[in-house]
């Protein structure tokens, strides 16, 4: 039971679930291995509506609120956490267009984020540039009919085949503010873009280096808002997606309990179930509770953005860090429970582990989250 959830919200989540099993659970391993084409599926998403789940219906979305997004990641996350990835970028860049982009920017590229004709992406860090992100180089050159960008952008989610990224540059698009963010059409052939990093976890989004090369930008590119600075608004645009990333952990959690809990219950030692072992328990009690209390916590992360936007940027951070910690955590106890079979490839549970670890570092890391924490709560 959701005691945060109304009857309509937990009728949807039920939805998302079912998709989650029947469309998504079977091509999984698929999905991690590119073996299933990510960029077809996630047009198929944008097809089905769940791209635009929380952009407004006059731009051809959902009109939901944020707060179905998380449920949708977090259904998502049981399944194929790396997917939250990809949620997470396109998410983020939905919602700084919502918050800060012109009537302009909002009517070209909503519709096409909310179809999936274009996927969104975020091009923050650079080679000296991660958590100290505000340290990039990437230049931009104002000219008379809108700028140059040039620059290299390292972990690009998804960056070979997004539509449209959100790019942090060096000053130069706006003369009030000290940094530029810039929406650049990703299909640009003055791009030159790696292939995908291989890595340890969330393996089905592709990572990519992206280099800009002279690309020009029109006026209309510029984000930056005289309301925020542009790494105020890169910054919301983090928090949105570390909501995301922190809905995939927690989904990421309980699928772990679940393969743990059901390897509890069926694999025999000592001439009965091991689930009736104190110490196998107490592992299967501390994942659920503490699940529990991470799904809490994003939840009132989501349902901050559109009612207490003041504690949005703290709830975050917050729930990035702890549920990304849980789900590392506990699907680490989940692949003890299951002993040997749990480190075997073919194993539900060692995909889920390799994961969570990722989690812990993508859309900054957890001590990026305490930083930025003890930031907010001035401590
Ligand atoms: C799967 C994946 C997806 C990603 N997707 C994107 C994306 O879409 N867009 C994008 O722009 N970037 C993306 N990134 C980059 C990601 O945001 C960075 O990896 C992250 O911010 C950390 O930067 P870094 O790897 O350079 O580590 P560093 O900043 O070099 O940090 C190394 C270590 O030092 C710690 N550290 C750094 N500074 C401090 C400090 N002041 N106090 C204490 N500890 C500190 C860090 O926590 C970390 O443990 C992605 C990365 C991964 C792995």
């Amino acid at each position: 039971m959701n005691t945060f959830l109304s009857a309509e919200q937990e009728a949807v989540r039920q939805t998302y679930l079912t998709f989650a099993n029947e469309q998504i659970a079977p091509i999984a391993r698929d999905l991690e291995s590119h073996k299933s084409c990510l960029k077809e599926f996630l047009q198929n998403l944008g097809q089905k509506g769940y791209l635009g789940i929380a952009v407004p219906r006059e731009y051809g979305g959902q009109g939901l609120s944020f707060v179905f997004c998380a449920l949708f990641a977090e259904a998502v996350g049981m399944v194929e956490p790396g997917l939250g990835l990809s949620l997470a970028n396109h998410y983020a860049v939905i919602e700084v267009l919502k918050r800060y982009g012109t009537e302009t920017q909002q009517s070209r590229y909503l519709p096409l984020l909310a179809r999936g004709e274009a996927l969104g992406t975020t091009a923050f860090s650079e080679e000296k540039a991660g958590t100290d992100f505000r340290a990039v180089t990437s230049t931009v050159t104002k000219q008379a009919d809108g700028f140059v960008l040039n620059g290299k952008k390292t972990w690009v989610i998804n960056g070979e085949f997004a539509g449209l990224a959100l790019v942090l540059a060096g000053a130069g698009a706006d003369e009030n503010n000290q940094l530029s963010l810039l929406l650049v059409d990703c299909t640009d052939k003055a791009q030159k873009c790696s292939g995908d990093a291989g890595r340890l976890g969330l393996k089905s989004a592709y990572l990519n280096t992206v280099e800009f090369k002279d690309q020009k930008l029109s006026q209309e590119a510029n984000i930056s808002h005289a309301k925020d600075a542009s790494d105020v608004i890169a910054m919301y645009s983090m928090d949105v997606a570390k909501v995301i990333m922190a809905s995939a952990a927690v989904g990421l959690n309980f699928a772990a309990m679940n393969e743990a809990l059901e390897h509890a219950r069926t694999r025999e030692q000592f001439g009965t179930p091991i689930g009736q072992f104190q110490g196998i328990q107490w592992k299967l009690a501390d994942m659920g509770t503490e699940g529990e209390a991470a799904r809490l916590h994003v939840m009132r992360a989501a349902w901050s953005l559109e009612n207490e936007p003041e504690s949005f940027s703290k709830n975050a951070a917050m729930c990035k860090w702890f549920a990304a910690k849980v789900a590392r955590q506990h699907s680490g106890e989940a692949l003890q429970v299951m002993g040997a079979a749990g480190l075997m490839e073919d194993n539900k549970v060692e995909k889920l582990y390799r994961d969570a670890k990722a989690m812990e570092i993508c859309l900054g890391t957890s001590e990026a989250q305490k930083m930025q924490l003890v930031d907010l709560l001035e401590i």
